[in-house]
């Protein structure tokens, strides 16, 4: 089975052609500058072509997509018909989804009504769908959403202690995001450990970072919240902040709160506190040479990382499990190390040989580790293809 998987931004336009019972990709590529002019760069193993095409929208994109993947030269498939189906990733499905979809009139319209929760990116994911439906009319499209996998999470986890008019009449709650992320992982660890019932806390740790705990392969609670911007502080965002800073920082500086809010977003995180750098390795290297904002920026990821898993032990009432995924907690060792420092009250013990290896999927606790504590590299699109491939051959 053929499924080109789809991300897109607002000028952006990610996508894979793969395999999903393998995970093979036969090609991928970027379409950018998407309104502005257009630049596609295609891949197909190590061979790499960058074309300047006019992108005018997001249908231009898809149309030189889907024109190269046909290419004689560049091109892996003879006709768009050997694409089986298109998998989307979208967002925000709000509370009305809870697992992926297959796109009909009715889904668009549901993740049209997630606009509000979703303002920057539901736009840009609608723009993709449509334009994917433009250009092969006959090809099924399926949405695999970034919040559906917490939608398992209690009340307790979900609700903000707000007057309940904000949740019932206007959706805000804790939704969670990197849910096809922290599905993948979930389920990646149930078949490396052979069962399914076990608690695990997922570390998901890259450029955007955020925890989950999982019981028996479900969702009970996510450091992100109503958006990415809550949780542990990450390369430009600040994570959780009183409410209060916002308000201060509006009345001191005569900022809007959309201002404020873009300063939380883009400028804070690591990045602020190293004055630096939101790149891990920057930070690192920082702190090689003895930079203490680089040290400061650090100390404070790993140590609210660490809160998250001992809050999480609490909220599952132990812990099998530890998994490190994305581009920090797969290529971090320092990272994975200094984190399992603060658990060894849990019994968590790691063997620092198998720690220093990067990007790879194994076990990197000692064998009398109370927990175990694993690497498994993430792979999003690989999850966006086995669900896009399950819904449409349960449809057939
Ligand atoms: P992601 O958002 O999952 O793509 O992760 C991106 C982040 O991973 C980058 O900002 C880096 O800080 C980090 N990263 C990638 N490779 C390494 C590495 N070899 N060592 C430390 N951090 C890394």
């Amino acid at each position: 089975m053929n499924i080109l998987v789809i991300n897109a931004g607002s000028s952006s336009l990610k996508y894979q052609l793969m395999d999903p019972e393998t995970g093979d990709v036969s090609a991928k590529g970027l379409c950018e500058r998407i309104y502005i002019d257009g630049r596609l760069t295609h891949k197909v193993g190590d061979k790499k072509v960058v074309k300047d095409i006019p992108m005018p929208t997001h249908s231009e994109a898809i149309a030189a997509v889907l024109e190269i993947l046909q290419d004689p030269q560049e091109g892996v498939i003879k006709s768009v018909d050997e694409i089986d189906a298109v998998g989307h990733r979208v967002l925000h499905g709000g509370m009305k989804f809870s697992d992926s979809c297959i796109i009909d009139d009715a889904c668009i319209k549901a993740i049209e009504e997630c606009i509000p929760l979703g303002p920057l990116h539901n736009p840009a994911n609608l723009m993709g769908i449509r334009a994917c439906q433009a250009v092969m009319p006959n090809t099924p499209q399926v949405a695999v959403f970034d919040t559906a996998f917490h939608m398992t999470m209690p009340p307790k986890a979900y609700r903000y202690a707000i007057p309940t008019e904000y949740y019932e009449n206007d959706d805000i709650r804790r939704y969670g995001f990197h849910g096809t992320s922290h599905k993948y992982v979930a389920r990646r660890a149930a078949a490396l450990l052979g069962k399914t019932d076990f608690k695990m806390i997922n570390c998901h740790l890259g450029n955007g970072s955020s925890l989950c705990a999982i019981e028996n392969g479900k969702c009970m609670d996510t450091s992100m919240g109503l958006s990415p911007l809550a949780g542990v502080p990450m390369g430009t965002r600040c994570g959780d902040i009183d409410a209060c800073v916002v308000q201060f920082i509006c009345n001191k500086y005569g900022m809007s709160v959309d201002e404020c809010l873009t300063m939380l977003n883009k400028k804070s995180g690591v990045l602020a506190l190293s004055e630096k750098s939101s790149d891990f390795r920057d930070l690192e290297d920082g702190e090689k040479h003895g930079d203490e904002k680089c040290i400061l920026a650090l100390q404070k990821f790993f140590y609210e990382v660490a809160k998250y898993i001992g809050a999480y032990t609490a909220a599952l009432n132990g812990v099998d499990v530890i998994t490190f995924t994305a581009g920090v907690g797969e290529n971090g060792p320092e990272t994975r190390q200094t984190i399992c420092d603060y658990l060894g009250y849990l019994g968590v013990k790691i063997d620092p040989e198998k720690n220093s290896k990067r990007g790879k999927e194994m076990c990197i606790s000692t064998p009398d580790s109370k927990v175990q504590v694993w690497v498994i590299p993430t792979n999003e699109e690989l999850m966006i293809a086995q669900d896009t491939a399950e819904l449409v051959n349960a449809a057939k």
